[in-house]
């Protein structure tokens, strides 16, 4: 047979020889198709004319639908088109919570010389607006950013005043613990649409064990109520972080979430930065927290199945890049990376980071993604030397390792997290938990759509609807 091949990867899951191209499509094969389909022999036909109408091979060395091709790619590279549209401005570092797990090197409320000043909050505000983006989302965080809602107010007001001239679509996102949500708080909130975006472990004697309080849980509970009733049920969202001690209860944290009226939850693993790098065996950590999330997720299928609606977020963006021709806006499973290409973080210091890992390195004194000081003009901050350099290994389709894996369209490129593991940028995958996690997570999807299709698809395809 006389045929050319396009740019695809393979890999072997539940007995099948899987095929995905550069655009996300996924062809599920016999064993050994990929070694006939490369001496040329003969293969199902009907397989054939997939394999074809789906860019995998080609009668011609340049598709005669190369145009589609391109513009397919296009779309799947789309969040690249308009530069960074998440803004993080990391308002103080003083916070109400002793979480055990913190990420942010926070510090006590009576802490001083922790928090942005007026002059480097409208300095990072103009800056954001430099951005090409259309789209803008403005996210504090901190630290806990409710604790100072004067900081909060000025960026906002400030960033709507720009704005008249701008036209932007600006959404607002206030990361909180949801503890002490006050009034002045809640009418910003209000006032401007503000998101709240908060966390909540699971339920009560989790949650108040990994945040080093009694009452964490119930405080965290009414501050839900609270903003819910203040600002519209949907309007608050919240986040878990697996904790060595969540581990043993995945069935018990999906419940509290639908519980607690959530309709989804995002499983979300522990990153090795602030304290959580205390943690002593970060492999053993990894492979108990992908056990975690397979019978979370199934917990979750079944549910679905049951007749109860309900997403788990990290396989709907895996399923996104899987079973639809866009792309997502999840700054961690891109590639190139979603450091500074997506997003950018105004620190309390004022200085500018290639993303919120990055800022936490440099509460340990590693300055390498560092891109640059809110006084200095923009294009030095994100076309500068740091910036340079972080750009030279952000692209998983020219990594060794990354570059012939079988699910690498889905995965992404994280020079943060190999740097701050590795103390490489470039990283070395076989070595890499990051690697292990998500290519574990990503072929357990695949292998639930090849060996539960009927059951799955449906339910997956609502997720994303
Ligand atoms: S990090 Fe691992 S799973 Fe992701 S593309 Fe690279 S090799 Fe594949």
């Amino acid at each position: 047979m006389n045929y050319h091949l396009l740019p695809f990867t393979f890999t072997r899951i539940s007995n099948h020889e899987v095929l995905v191209n550069e655009l996300g499509d996924m062809i599920i094969s016999p064993f050994g198709t990929v070694y006939k389909l490369v001496n040329r022999e003969p293969v199902d036909e009907e397989l054939f004319k997939s394999l074809a109408a789906n860019f995998f091979v080609s009668d011609t060395a340049i598709p005669v639908l190369s145009d589609i091709y391109a513009l397919r790619l296009r779309e799947k590279k789309r969040f690249l088109d308009q530069f960074t549209a998440l803004h993080i401005f990391v308002l103080t570092l003083r916070c109400n919570q002793n979480c055990v797990y913190c990420q942010a090197s926070s510090c006590n409320e009576d802490c001083t010389s922790v928090t942005m000043t007026m002059h480097t909050m409208k300095k990072a505000v103009e800056l954001m607006f430099k951005s090409p983006s259309p789209y803008l989302t403005m996210e504090f965080q901190g630290g806990e950013p409710s604790l100072e809602p004067k900081l909060l107010r000025y960026g906002i007001e400030l960033a709507e005043e720009i704005n008249k001239a701008e036209q932007k679509n600006i959404n607002y996102v206030l990361c909180t613990n949801c503890v002490d949500l006050t009034d002045e708080v809640m009418d910003i909130c209000k006032q401007y649409k503000v998101m709240i975006s908060s966390s909540l472990d699971g339920p009560a004697y989790l949650h108040n064990t990994n945040r080093g309080k009694k009452d964490s849980y119930e405080k965290v509970v009414a501050g839900f109520e609270r903003a819910r009733s203040i600002l519209g049920h949907d309007q608050v969202s919240a986040l878990m972080t697996t904790s060595e001690l969540a581990l043993d209860y995945p069935i018990e944290i999906v419940d509290e979430y639908r519980r607690l009226g959530f309709r989804s939850i995002f499983l979300r693993a522990l990153n090795p930065y602030g304290l959580a790098t205390t943690n002593p065996d970060w492999t053993d950590y990894t492979d108990r927290f992908i056990e975690f999330y397979k019978t979370a997720l199934n917990y979750i299928i079944d549910l679905n199945i049951q007749g109860t609606f309900f997403i788990e977020e990290y396989a709907a963006i895996i399923l996104k890049k899987m079973i639809t021709p866009y792309t997502t806006g999840f700054v961690d499973l891109q590639s190139p990376a979603g450091i500074i290409n997506s997003v950018l973080v105004y620190n309390y210091d004022g200085y500018v980071y290639a993303s919120d890992e990055s800022r936490m390195l440099a509460e340990f004194n590693d300055y390498t993604f560092r891109l640059g000081h809110v006084d200095e003009p923009y294009e030095n901050i994100v076309y500068g030397k740091a910036a340079k350099n972080a750009a030279k290994y952000w692209s998983n389709e020219a990594l060794a390792g990354c570059t012939d894996c079988g699910v690498r369209t889905y995965c992404g490129a994280d020079p943060v997290r190999n740097h701050s593991t590795q103390n490489d940028l470039y990283g070395y995958r076989p070595a890499s938990l990051l690697c292990r996690k998500n290519k574990a997570i990503i072929e357990y999807i695949i292998s639930l759509i090849i060996e539960r299709y009927d059951e799955v698809m449906p339910i997956f395809k609502s997720w994303l609807l």
